[in-house]
């Protein structure tokens, strides 16, 4: 029997274990991961009470033929037994219910793929490192272990990143201090000493937000200063669609991906996107037109044009890609007004400072410099998704002996964009090494949200299934 080993146990892991246990050849499926991260991962395993979906229940499915599962799962649920089906398709459920949600659907998948011979096996492990040889993969777990198959797919999803402070401490010591967080997901943060001390949130996204209502949930009522190199701020859901402004959404996307070159893309997006603003449209109408389209056009643009988008418009994309609920938006302006929440565009230059308050040393755009004493100081520049790092233990290894390459903008591994395998050192995809999630980034930009992810497995689980190896 064809043995597969995937390593990681997040979304991606989930999605493509689900595709292949649909498959009519029967297989035997290794899933390795940290068993803490089973099901879900940093989004869904640790996610606390007020943590919500960035994405409409209609829009979460684990299946791409099944649009509507996540919903009907949320309908069998009794918290849900008295909300309308319609209100729950554009409702953003708590982010626990999504992990309940994978578990329980990889839970029926395996039922019903064992009784036409499929069989999955979870390893509680964190591989360190990987080998492929001419007809198998063997990988080898942190505490010894070994483990063969004939194929692997690399899913290890969202790191850590390296907190913005790492290079810029007055001391290293200071990375010690509990008031100095490098990582946001932690359960609880501590209690500020002085009450009327700042708490400084390094970034302000969605990573910011779910800490910003982290520290309130935990009775930290102290002003919090969100700091943007950019100067942007979260933007909310408005469902807004380019028919508001007279346009068809559908033929947009297709004339869109039509454009050669990114030069003419920019012009109708800068084109439309005023005109959305004079309307006083949310400019999601935009990007909601493009977003099927939107791994097509990173094919096609050249490095140049990849790396000149990266430099001038990702920041600016990404928060109108990724926008928050709501209510919640409704909160933090409320917030805002009571100066409760103060976002501020800075540059962070270093920290100083001891175990109860905190030197936060700024620079401005116009070339000034400011500081700010706070009480706490939180990383929220959100997972890493740059390069293959050492956390990304299994191919790091073979990118440093050279078998495989980091992507062109050093993203993720370099891999073939159709079939997802790792390229090797001549240019050849693999035939045994594949990578799912956001180690694609290089190859396909939109490769880490649940409605990317969930094609990809897809695709990737039928080509498995069509080439056994
Ligand atoms: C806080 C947060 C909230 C999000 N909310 C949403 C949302 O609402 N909607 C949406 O569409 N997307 C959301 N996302 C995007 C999210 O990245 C994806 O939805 C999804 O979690 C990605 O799944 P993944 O399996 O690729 O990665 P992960 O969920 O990060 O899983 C990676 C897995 O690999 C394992 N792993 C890593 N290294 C090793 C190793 N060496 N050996 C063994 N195992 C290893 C990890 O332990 C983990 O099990 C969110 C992301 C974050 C961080």
């Amino acid at each position: 029997m064809q043995k597969l080993l995937i390593i990681g146990g997040g979304f991606s892991a989930v999605a493509l274990t689900c595709q292949l246990l649909k498959q009519p050849i029967p297989q035997h499926i290794y899933i390795i991961a940290p068993k803490a991260t089973w099901f879900g991962g940093i989004a869904y395993r640790c996610a606390a009470r007020n943590h919500r979906l960035n994405v409409v229940a209609g829009n979460m499915s684990l299946y791409p033929q099944h649009p509507h599962d996540f919903v009907n799962f949320l309908c069998e649920q009794a918290e849900f037994s008295a909300t309308p089906r319609e209100e729950l398709l554009k409702s953003f459920v708590e982010r626990r219910w999504y992990g309940a949600y994978l578990q329980q659907r990889v839970t029926q998948a395996q039922r019903s793929g064992a009784s036409v011979g499929h069989s999955v096996e979870w390893i509680d492990g964190q591989v360190s490192s990987l080998q492929a040889h001419l007809t198998s993969v063997q990988i080898t777990c942190s505490n010894g272990e070994q483990l063969e198959a004939n194929r692997v797919v690399i899913a290890t999803g969202n790191k850590p990143s390296e907190p913005p402070w790492a290079n810029c401490l007055e001391s290293p010591d200071l990375k010690h201090l509990p008031i100095l967080v490098s990582n946001p997901w932690i359960a609880k943060f501590p209690h500020p000493v002085d009450q009327n001390l700042p708490v400084v949130l390094i970034g302000a996204g969605l990573t910011m937000v779910d800490t910003y209502l982290a520290l309130r949930s935990q009775g930290i009522g102290n002003p919090v200063i969100a700091l943007s190199r950019k100067g942007l701020a979260p933007l909310p859901h408005s469902f807004a669609t380019l028919t508001d402004i007279g346009v068809n959404p559908h033929e947009f996307g297709e004339q869109f991906v039509r454009l050669k070159s990114l030069k003419q893309q920019l012009l109708l997006a800068a084109r439309t996107l005023r005109t959305l603003a004079k309307q006083g449209i949310s400019p999601e109408a935009f990007v909601a037109a493009i977003r099927e389209h939107v791994q097509s056009i990173w094919r096609q643009w050249t490095i140049a044009e990849k790396q000149q988008f990266m430099r001038h418009l990702a920041s600016r994309w990404n928060v109108i890609r990724h926008r928050v609920p709501g209510d919640i938006y409704a909160t933090l302006q409320q917030d805002q007004q009571l100066r409760r929440l103060i976002y501020q565009q800075a540059r962070l230059t270093s920290i100083s400072g001891h175990a109860e308050a905190l030197t936060v040393q700024l620079s401005h755009n116009n070339g000034s410099t400011s500081q700010i004493e706070a009480s706490l100081v939180v990383n929220c520049t959100g997972p890493s998704r740059n390069g293959v790092t050492s956390v990304d233990a299994p191919l790091f290894a073979e990118i440093k002996r050279g078998r495989y390459q980091v992507d062109a903008l050093g993203f993720g591994v370099a891999a073939d964009p159709k079939s997802f395998a790792v390229l090797e050192h001549t240019g050849e995809p693999s035939k045994l090494v594949y990578v799912l999630g956001s180690l694609l980034r290089g190859a396909l930009w939109e490769t880490t949200a649940v409605p990317d992810i969930r094609v990809l497995a897809h695709q990737l689980a039928d080509s498995l299934a069509a080439k056994p190896a």
